[in-house]
């Protein structure tokens, strides 16, 4: 079924006579074709993505989804109004979190007969199912990550910067055919990792714990991984702590399978890690789902109540210990739910690397 389809069939089951799609990551999922200054409309007959004469062109080669691609020949809220009204739409869906109240305000100033309805999450929890092209790019995203990765740390010597570092694996990443980093990459030593999302800093590497938290993206679809090595040598206490990491996303992904509830997926590596003695040092979920966005649902953690795991769905699975001021670990793979089971999707080493520079 295709995306538009997919959609149509759920807006079958609201009271709404359409949905105005204004976030631009979510226009690009229901019609593959990436655009800004447009919109799209989806009724329960006929559905249209407006667009300007920048990208009409482009938009007829590739959008896909039978849409009529429509430049609009008045201001957009009347142009809209007209539509409602060809289409008997009474109720009308929008995206209230990518709607500024601006926006919402002119909306509503135009389109007098038409229930505006604010819902979030309708095109969002449709992306969370993965159809195979798009398993396909996030897994290209995820190859040319951990490539550069292998390559960057036979490279890595004593003094040089953190920020340098960084920059070597974006280098590699696009040089590898990545169009972007997925996110800010993260690459943080010694005192630094004891912070989950640090910034790399303009100063030597210091010795100890090393996080990577990176990503590639390929067309519009990102990939995550965390990996942690040690610059220099590791204490027992280090060992013990990546052991215990290790151990905790070792069985994190032993238990996640399609069915599993997502909730427990966390509880499984939060309690490993509590076990251990590290109380209060895994201050994060568990994991989320990746795709158009670096952060989107499903989410793996405590309050995910009765939800499942589901085929199609790309979650990551990244527990960690972070000991304020002093140090942290964290190890982070994809993984895919498949019919009754899931595979991770990450292809690089976890046991302790020691860089001996
Ligand atoms: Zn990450
Ligand atoms: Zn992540």
């Amino acid at each position: 079924m295709s995306r538009l389809d997919r959609a149509k069939e759920k807006l079958a089951k609201t009271n709404y006579d359409a949905l105005y799609v204004t976030s631009e990551v979510n226009q690009r999922y229901m019609t593959d074709f990436a655009f800004t200054d447009g919109s799209v409309l989806i009724t329960h007959e006929k559905s249209y993505v407006i667009t300007d004469f920048r990208y009409i062109e482009a938009a007829k080669a590739k959008v896909v989804g039978d849409y009529e691609i429509i430049t609009p020949d008045r201001r957009a809220g009347d142009f809209l109004r007209e539509l409602c009204r060809e289409n008997h739409v009474k109720t009308l869906a929008f995206e209230e979190g990518s709607m500024t109240y601006a926006g919402y305000k002119s909306l509503s100033s135009r389109l007098d007969g038409v229930e505006l309805i604010g819902v979030g999450g309708f095109v969002e929890d449709l992306r969370m199912y993965k159809e195979p092209g798009e398993v396909e790019k996030i897994i290209a995203a995820q190859r040319i990550a951990e490539q550069a990765f292998a390559e960057l740390l036979p490279e890595i010597k004593r003094g040089m910067y953190e920020t340098d570092i960084a920059l070597e694996l974006e280098y590699k990443m696009r040089k590898l055919g990545a169009e972007d980093k997925s996110f800010e990459t993260i690459a943080v030593s010694g005192s630094a990792s004891a912070m989950p999302h640090g910034v790399p800093r303009r100063q030597p590497i210091e010795n100890g714990f090393f996080t990577f938290d990176f990503g590639a993206l390929v067309d519009g679809y990102h990939s995550d991984m965390t990996r942690t090595v040690v610059v220099g040598k590791a204490d027992d206490e280090m060992k013990r702590l990546y052991n215990t990491v290790l151990e905790a996303q070792l069985a994190a992904e032993a238990v996640i399978t399609e069915g599993f509830k997502n909730a427990d997926a966390d509880k499984t590596a939060r309690d490993i890690i509590e076990n251990a003695g590290y109380h209060g040092c895994f201050g994060h979920s568990l994991g989320h789902g990746v795709g158009l966005e670096i952060h989107e649902a499903p989410g793996l953690h405590a309050h995910a109540g009765d939800m499942t795991l589901k085929a199609g769905q790309i979650v990551t699975v990244e527990p960690g210990i972070y000991i304020e001021g002093k140090y942290g670990c964290r190890i982070e793979d994809m993984m895919l739910i498949t019919e009754g089971g899931a595979k991770v999707l990450t292809n690089c080493p976890k046991e302790l690397i020691e860089l001996d520079i």
